[in-house]
């Protein structure tokens, strides 16, 4: 399972259809946060996106992105969390998120680690990487892109069953690449019984930038691109010089990077909740478009499922 619930999808301000930034990513069900606007530990109530979380990415520190960390934590210290917590952003990180921890009291309930991540980090988890990427914004920024690590090929049970070999452990160790020795003695090899690794899913999240080609190259291929869309056409060079990007724009970066889907996000209040300018303008470019409203669940499904 892996699926993303938008919390926030507005770009500066809340409104009454749209909060402001974040994003929840479940994952087997470990759930990370990407950015944390303003009010959204009400947005998790409300979507059901639970506090279990143990990390929250930061793409920058403007305030439509930060300003709702310090409440979630005073939060989730009275529900008595013990569980550890980290915080991952870009330069600055000690100094910005330090400061939102420390608001009116002297130290959090639960230990909460800081972690400064530059473009080219990789912060391994086991069976997936979250690789930080440069993007181009008015400040230090990043974007991340969840990539999963390749699966084991498929395992052809009737095909074990044929050539006797005795389903349970043998099956799992032919699964995992081993050449096992039969009962009788003969010797059977993954090959015969085991596809082609499967490559897992990439999913990547822009946060605020202009277009930016190190963006580009992170999504290249990606199953879901999670893209901000500020602005329209008739706003090109205002989102330039505030440093966003308009609906073609993000579009045209889903097709050069050819992932398979496009969400757009982060988008200005002066647009309607269904903002169907922003729709037409991007998927003139790029058909398999969704705007995201708050409360938007996306899975993301094997390429091959
Ligand atoms: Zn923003
Ligand atoms: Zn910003």
């Amino acid at each position: 399972m892996l699926s993303l619930t938008f919390l926030g999808t507005g770009a500066a301000i809340p409104t009454l259809d749209r909060n402001v930034s974040a994003l929840a990513l479940q994952r087997e069900g470990e759930t990370l946060l990407f950015d944390c606007g303003e009010g959204t530990q009400r947005q998790m109530m409300r979507y059901g996106a639970g506090f279990t979380l143990r990390e929250v990415f930061f793409t920058h520190y403007h305030s439509d992105h930060i300003l709702g960390l310090t409440g979630l934590i005073r939060t989730m210290g009275l529900l008595d969390r013990t569980t550890p917590m980290t915080l991952y952003g870009p330069r600055g990180a000690a100094k910005v998120l330090g400061g939102l921890l420390a608001v009116g009291i002297e130290r959090t309930r639960f230990p909460v680690e800081i972690v400064e991540v530059r473009p080219g980090d990789l912060v391994s988890h086991g069976e997936y990487d979250i690789a930080v990427f440069p993007t181009d914004h008015r400040a230090d920024t990043v974007g991340y892109a969840l990539v999963e690590r390749d699966r084991l090929g498929r395992f052809d049970p009737d095909r074990a069953r044929a050539l006797g070999v005795p389903e349970g452990p043998l099956w799992r160790r032919l699964h995992h690449g081993e050449t096992v020795e039969l009962p009788d003695g003969r010797r059977v090899g993954p090959a015969e019984l085991v596809g082609p690794t499967r490559p897992g899913r990439t999913v990547v999240i822009s946060g605020d930038t202009r277009p930016a080609p190190g963006l580009v190259e992170a999504a290249t291929g990606a199953d879901l691109l999670v893209h901000e869309a500020t602005f329209g056409d008739e706003e090109a060079v205002r989102a330039r010089e505030t440093g966003h990007s308009t609906a073609s724009q993000a579009a045209r970066a889903a097709g050069e990077a050819g992932v398979r889907r496009l969400v757009l996000t982060h988008i200005s209040a002066r647009y309607t909740r269904e903002a169907p300018e922003l729709l037409a303008e991007a998927q003139a470019i790029f058909p398999d478009t969704a705007i995201a409203r708050d409360g938007l669940v996306v899975d993301v499904p094997f390429p091959d499922a």
